[in-house]
């Protein structure tokens, strides 16, 4: 006898379903269909182009009414279920009772709306359906601003498709950047980079406070303060499977439906299919697996052995124009390796991760050509040591192709373009060689190959090789670290010409070879962009080492040193006691005066860290930052208040500078000294930066060092007044900040440049020096601030202070 089936939900999983059954056994059941919107099953993940004007409604129709009828399919659309007897085996629609003798439950996923205030005012939607689109495509038809809020997969779908419909249209994401679970930050930075470049505004770290408006949304508030107008707001930040009728019919619900691998939830006769489920603890987002859950559920429900299984997923971006592919996991980790191949002049990016030669994971952007062979080797766990040197030129290169990168250049033919910027290829550049450009500067001078961003330096440099041979001699100037082919100073460069403002930029724009650089890069690079973009930069604690990370010095045994502030090496009676009272309460076993005029707390907790921060900020006291690559302190002599060889206020002079000058973030450490007369007992001219006192003014010195390298300073310049003194310190703080490779002292640096190109820059050029000095008060406007308050005020932070044994002892001063 046929039996009844009732399925809820007319979506893309159970019409699936209903095709596998028919196909089958069409006489097996005697099917009744229902479904909350008004229609039957249209392709959803089509409602994209329908947004955006390429298809229209009809066009993504997958079962028409008649279709329905045909197949004397009962359809109660437009009706939603309300409940589920399961010991009747009776559902209740809106509009009446049907009995069962199977149940399918389909009803997919809602989409998640963030509870700020004003999220149901008029004029807020979200994305999930035809009628959503519809009240998208109308408030288009207004022109106007739409703010979406997520840039996912659907949030960014809907803002090109109100974009294409001529709004004005800025995306908000909370993480740092765009679809953070589909795609590494390398990806992420170069999709940003496309839809800026078609006029979508993208703010991330943007977290919604409110939507503002009387009688519907007019402005989106944000957590910073910043006010968006907004004539449209879409929620795009997620899904939630919808499992509110199996609840209230008792079935056993975690996140999603539970399911068995037959789909079959806690009760025998009912199944569940499509993204409201829950299987072995995943969730389903992509129709992938709900098309394999499809074929399983019908196989179960005509009594045929079938069995769900999780597979990996490949995502791509339904945007025209931005070609992003990723599949598996691309998470770092101690085991995996990564290959990483950028072209920047063609905004390309490849990255495949490998784990015990293995592919587990692939994202791209700008060229996905081979996402699928690669989705292949990553489903198949297919073996790729043979081919691992060339794996990610595609399968192009495999199959006989040398594994050795020199045969894959010289296999190259002479009109495969190599300097992308420039558009050079093999054959002008081989020709070149053969004319006598025989090193790297010759080519660049010959051919402009790798002049320009400078990313195919390697395979320049690889060319050479093939070419010349045992001839060609490698360059000297040593790379950055393993993950580039750049200095220092070409990075710094090219942060600055081509106005790189994140790690993400540089990574691609400078051709990196490894995903997000190392431990020896990033810090420097981190520094770097900082140091010129202060603005529009944010400071990435991860990049910074483990001192700067907890904001105080690690010792041997694990515990931290903890130095506060004593400005110009002066203090009160009041800060004394706080100091004793701190000591006193944290069992600090050791109280050290420093050489920089200071006193040193060791051996203090880590957990202990945030409290001790906090009573010392109570009497006023802040973070000396005897951790950091900045300004350290101002070391001082008594002067003309107390001695009578002193020609100026050499302790006022001292507290003004380090006023002005602490919190600041330079290449390395950075020491500064005032004496009151040339007997020089605040020891100026081995600092960094010194200043003697005369009758006359005051001499600047510069390029001290007395640590692993002993060095007397050089005269800067003498000048009248405090001021002077203060703006050409502050100058020379900047020029050294903006143009000294990281972890270079003062002398160091001054012995690349040379004193005279200083003396031109900021004693000869006033223009010049107040320019300096004035970039450095911009960047101070941001850094010149206690670690110490915000850290040990944020109690999220305080669970990093954890304990941390043997690590590195960095002096404190
Ligand atoms: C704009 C957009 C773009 C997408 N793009 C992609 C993509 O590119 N690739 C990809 O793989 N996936 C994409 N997806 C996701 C994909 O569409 C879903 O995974 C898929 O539609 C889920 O199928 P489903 O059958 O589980 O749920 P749905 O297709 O949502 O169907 C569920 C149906 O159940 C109905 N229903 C719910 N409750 C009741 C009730 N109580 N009574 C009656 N009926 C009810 C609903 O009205 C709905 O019609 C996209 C989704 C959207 C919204
Ligand atoms: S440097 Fe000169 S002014 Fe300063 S304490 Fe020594 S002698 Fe006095």
């Amino acid at each position: 006898m046929t039996q009844k089936l009732v399925i809820i939900g007319a979506g893309m999983a159970s019409g699936r379903v209903i095709e596998h059954l028919l196909d089958a056994d069409p006489g097996a059941y005697d099917i009744t269909l229902f479904n909350a919107e008004p229609r039957g099953n249209y392709n959803r993940i089509m409602l994209s182009p329908v947004l955006s004007g390429e298809k229209t409604y009809e066009e993504i129709v997958t079962h028409s009414d008649a279709w329905y009828a045909e197949r004397g399919i009962t359809c109660r659309f437009g009706e939603h279920v309300v409940k589920i007897d399961p010991e009747m085996k009776v559902v209740e629609g809106e509009n009446g009772h049907v009995p069962y003798d199977k149940l399918v439950i389909a009803t997919g996923s809602a989409p998640f709306i963030i509870p700020v205030p004003g999220h149901d005012l008029p004029g807020v939607i979200s994305y999930r359906d035809l009628d959503d689109t519809n009240a998208m495509i109308e408030a288009a038809a207004k022109g106007g601003k739409a703010v979406v809020i997520g840039g996912g997969l659907l949030g960014l779908e809907a803002a090109a498709g109100l974009k294409e419909r001529g709004m004005e249209v800025t995306v908000l994401h909370l993480m740092g950047h765009l679809m953070e679970r589909q795609l590494d930050e390398a990806a992420g930075y170069l999709l940003r980079k496309d839809l800026e470049a078609r006029g979508i505004t993208v703010k991330t770290q943007a977290s919604t406070k409110a939507i503002l408006g009387e009688d519907r949304a007019r402005a989106v508030l944000l957590d910073s303060g910043e006010t968006l107008g907004a004539d449209l707001v879409v929620m795009a930040v997620g899904i939630r499977p919808e499992t509110r009728l199996a609840t209230d019919a008792h079935l056993d619900v975690a996140r999603g439906i539970e399911v068995n691998a037959q789909m079959q939830t806690s009760h025998p006769d009912i199944y569940a299919v499509g993204e409201c489920v829950e299987f072995d603890g995943h969730l389903f987002g992509l129709v992938a697996p709900l098309y394999d859950q499809a074929k399983v559920l019908a196989d179960s429900l005509l009594d045929q052995p079938n069995a769900f299984v999780v597979k990996e997923l490949a995502t791509k971006l339904k945007v025209t124009g931005c070609d992003l592919f990723s599949a598996g996991d691309f998470a770092e980790g101690e085991t995996r390796d990564d290959i990483v191949f950028r072209d920047p002049a063609r905004g390309i990016y490849k990255r495949l991760v490998i784990e015990e030669d293995r592919l587990v994971g692939a994202v791209m952007y700008g060229d996905t050509a081979d996402g699928s062979w690669f989705f292949g080797l990553i489903k198949d766990g297919t073996d790729i040591e043979e081919m691992r040197e060339t794996l990610i030129f595609g399968p192009a290169f495999q199959g006989g192709a040398s594994a050795d990168p020199l045969s894959a250049v010289a296999a190259l033919p002479p009109e495969a373009e190599i300097c992308g910027c420039n558009g050079v290829c093999k054959g002008q550049i081989t020709s070149a060689i053969e004319r006598g450009a025989t090193d790297l500067g010759a080519i660049r001078a010959t051919t402009k190959a790798s002049a320009s961003c400078g990313t195919c330096t390697g395979l320049v440099e690889q060319l050479l090789a093939v070419t010349l041979g045992d001839g060609y001699a490698a360059p000297q100037a040593q790379p950055i670290c393993g993950c580039t082919h750049h200095t220092h100073e070409d990075v710094r460069r090219l942060i600055k010409s081509q106005e790189l403002k994140s790690q993400a930029a540089v990574w691609q724009e400078l051709g990196w070879t490894t995903a997000n650089g190392c431990h020896i890069c990033r810090p420097a690079v981190n520094y770097y962009l900082l140091a010129d973009w202060p603005l529009e930069y944010q400071d990435d604690p991860q990049s910074r080492f483990v001192n700067e990370r907890k904001h105080a010095n690690i010792q041997k045994d694990g515990t931290f040193s903890v130095v506060p502030r004593m400005w110009g090496g002066i203090t009160t009676p009041d800060e004394l006691r706080a100091i004793a009272d701190a000591a006193d309460k944290y069992d600090v076993p050791t109280v050290k005066v420093t050489g920089g005029q200071r006193i040193d707390l060791l051996g203090v907790r880590g957990e202990d860290l945030p409290g001790i921060w906090s009573d010392l900020n109570r009497a006023g006291l802040v973070s000396g930052h005897a951790y950091s690559k900045g300004l350290r302190t101002v070391k001082t002599c008594v002067g003309t208040d107390h001695c009578r060889f002193g020609t100026q206020d050499s302790t006022g002079l001292g507290i003004k500078l380090e006023k002005h000058l602490w919190g600041s973030w330079t290449p390395h450490k950075l020491k500064l000294a005032v004496s009151g007369c040339p007997r020089n007992c605040a020891e100026a001219t081995c600092k960094d930066i010194g200043v003697i006192c005369v009758d006359s003014g005051y001499e600047i010195h510069v390029g001290g060092a007395a640590g692993m390298e002993i060095k007397g300073t050089e005269l800067l310049c003498k000048v009248a007044t405090e001021e002077e003194a203060i703006e050409v310190i502050s100058a020379m703080t900047q020029i050294y900040r903006e143009n000294a490779k990281y972890l270079d002292r003062i002398y160091k640096w001054l012995a690349k440049v040379g004193l005279d190109w200083v003396k031109t820059q900021i004693v000869d050029d006033l223009e010049n020096r107040k320019a300096l000095a004035a970039r450095f008060e911009l960047s101070q406007s941001v850094y010149r601030k206690d670690p110490w308050a915000e850290h040990a005020q944020d109690r999220t932070t305080r669970a990093q202070y954890a304990p941390l044994a043997n690590l590195t002892l960095e002096a404190a001063e």
